[in-house]
């Protein structure tokens, strides 16, 4: 155990002997990583004066510049894509197929995307006769990320690269159970030429978050995480009238029509739940199911799901990983438990493997075997809560109007998704769904183009594509006076 994970403040790892210390841990096995150091209060004030620094020298660079450093931090990412996506899997517990293909991809993919667009982004003119008008976007300021645990180098790079791309200067805090690779973006952003303190990152747990959200020195907060901690930021932040966006929880509902392609509809399902071991904020975790092909769809997903490859993450072969924590694995349970007594049928999985699928002994990780519930109730707790974890709840439905009624009968609106081959159809139910996100035909796809964002208790804001531009901005309007001016006076 050799990691130190520490502070990341004005271009270098900075250390404290005197804070406060903890293990990670690898969720595969449960042994340490290494030690974590928590954020004082003067690192905080260090952070925030270090990111001022490089805000007044960011701001006024042009967009183009700003994109080069952005566009070179994403091609040094994909140089080190495999060894920045074997950390992330000994960090969170995924399979590094995921790591691979996804985590650090899709970081790279916003520092591109945002990187590109950093030229382009631009006010408006207004013509007014004997005066004219302009609007420009400017920067906010020092921007605070705030990140959960299941994708931590995306939910960094989501933040930080429309963010810096708009000229404000970010300190990012990944959750305390993901420390590793934040310091990995913040060495590529150095390589890439940002200024020191562009960048930061500061480790710990809610507390140094809370105290983030409160330094009059952030102009606006960004998480990525559950309802409950949303709601306390909202809180804070309003006594400020600070500007915060929310990426929050949710409980999603995949409809299935009776006449939708089934293979297709089983492999979304699948997807929708058990990947990333179901650690994924937008799972469909709610399937329902048209009565008439319920029997079919259930014998595939059941007989799919049971061949779902469980075990070392770090095994190109694997397919699912194990969970972030034992506190975690340990709270999936308690919800198999609750299904299991509420009456419903625990048809597949919900178990902990003691071998994985090459035999070998995954007894000390966080596994669970994926789970799929039958008989589901839409009252039951597992169908109301979010489980967080691989645990599908199957639901039958009759028409279209019951299904838009129950889909829609939850306090979260992050997304939803439906599988018709009726092109009619699927876009009069996906109009109806109270989500911010929604698929028809597939599921839990978020391209960097398209918005990504909650209605309802899931959040406030969008991420990604244009649309993150005005998060991340503010609008200053000039008029300009070409003739004299009129005075009653
Ligand atoms: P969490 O809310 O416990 O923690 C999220 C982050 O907030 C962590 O970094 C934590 O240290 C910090 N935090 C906790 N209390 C705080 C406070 N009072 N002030 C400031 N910061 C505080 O969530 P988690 O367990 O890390 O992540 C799982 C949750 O995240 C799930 O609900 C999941 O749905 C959600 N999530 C949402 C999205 C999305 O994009 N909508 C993506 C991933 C995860």
């Amino acid at each position: 155990m050799n990691t130190t994970y520490s502070q990341f403040i004005d271009g270098a790892s900075t250390s404290n002997a005197n804070s406060e210390t903890w293990i990670n841990y690898n969720p595969a096995n449960n042994k340490p990583l290494g030690e974590v150091s928590q954020a004082s209060d003067e690192d905080i004030e260090a952070a925030v004066r270090s990111s001022e620094r490089a805000f007044h020298i960011w701001k006024n660079k042009t967009g183009a510049e700003r994109g080069r450093v952005l566009i070179k931090a994403a091609q040094i990412l994909r140089s080190r894509l495999e060894e920045i996506a074997l950390i992330e899997t000994n960090d969170v517990g995924k399979p590094i197929f995921e790591s691979l293909a996804v985590d650090v991809s899709s970081a790279a993919d916003a520092l591109e995307y945002f990187g590109g667009m950093a030229a382009t982004i631009h006010g408006e003119f207004v013509d007014l006769k004997n005066a004219f008008g302009y609007t420009r976007p400017e920067p906010l300021g020092v921007c605070a990320g705030i990140g959960a645990w299941n994708y931590p180098i995306q939910i960094a790079a989501w933040k930080a690269a429309p963010a810096l791309a708009c000229g404000n200067a970010m300190i990012f805090k990944p959750s305390e159970l993901t420390p590793a690779t934040a310091i990995e973006l913040a060495k590529a952003f150095m390589e890439a030429g940002a200024p020191p303190g562009l960048f930061n990152v500061l480790q710990g747990d809610g507390k140094v978050g809370a105290r983030l959200v409160d330094h009059p020195g952030i102009a606006k907060i960004s998480l990525t995480g559950s309802v409950s901690t949303g709601k306390k930021i909202f809180t804070s932040a309003a006594s400020q009238l600070k500007r915060v966006t929310l990426e929050l929880g949710g409980k999603s509902p995949l409809i299935v029509f009776e006449d939708a392609d089934i293979h297709n509809a089983v492999s979304a399902a699948m997807l929708a739940n058990f990947y990333t071991q179901g650690e994924v904020c937008s799972n469909g975790t709610r399937v329902f199911v048209q009565r008439k092909i319920f029997d079919s769809f259930l014998m595939q997903l059941k007989n799919r799901t049971e061949k779902i490859r469980i075990g070392d993450p770090t095994d190109p072969e694997t397919q699912m990983g194990a969970l972030i924590s034992k506190v975690h694995m340990e709270k999936v349970n308690r919800f198999i438990e609750s299904g299991k007594s509420s009456g419903a049928t625990l048809l597949t999985g919900g178990v902990r493997p003691k071998k994985d699928f090459k035999g070998r002994d995954i007894s000390s990780g966080n596994f669970v075997t994926p789970a799929i519930f039958t008989n589901c109730d839409d009252s039951m707790e597992i169908c109301k809560e979010e489980i967080f974890g691989p645990v599908l709840s199957i639901l039958s439905f009759e028409s279209e109007e019951e299904v838009i009624d129950r889909a829609n009968n939850t306090p979260y609106g992050l997304a939803a998704g439906v599988f018709t081959n009726d092109i009619k159809r699927g876009h009069r139910v996906i109009h109806q769904l109270q989500a911010g996100t929604c698929w028809i035909n597939n599921f839990n796809i978020t391209p960097i183009e398209l918005p990504f964002g909650g209605y309802k208790q899931s959040g406030q804001g969008r991420e990604n594509s244009l649309a993150a531009i005005q998060y991340y901005t503010q609008l200053k309007s000039v008029y300009v006076e070409l003739g004299n001016v009129e005075s009653p006076y």
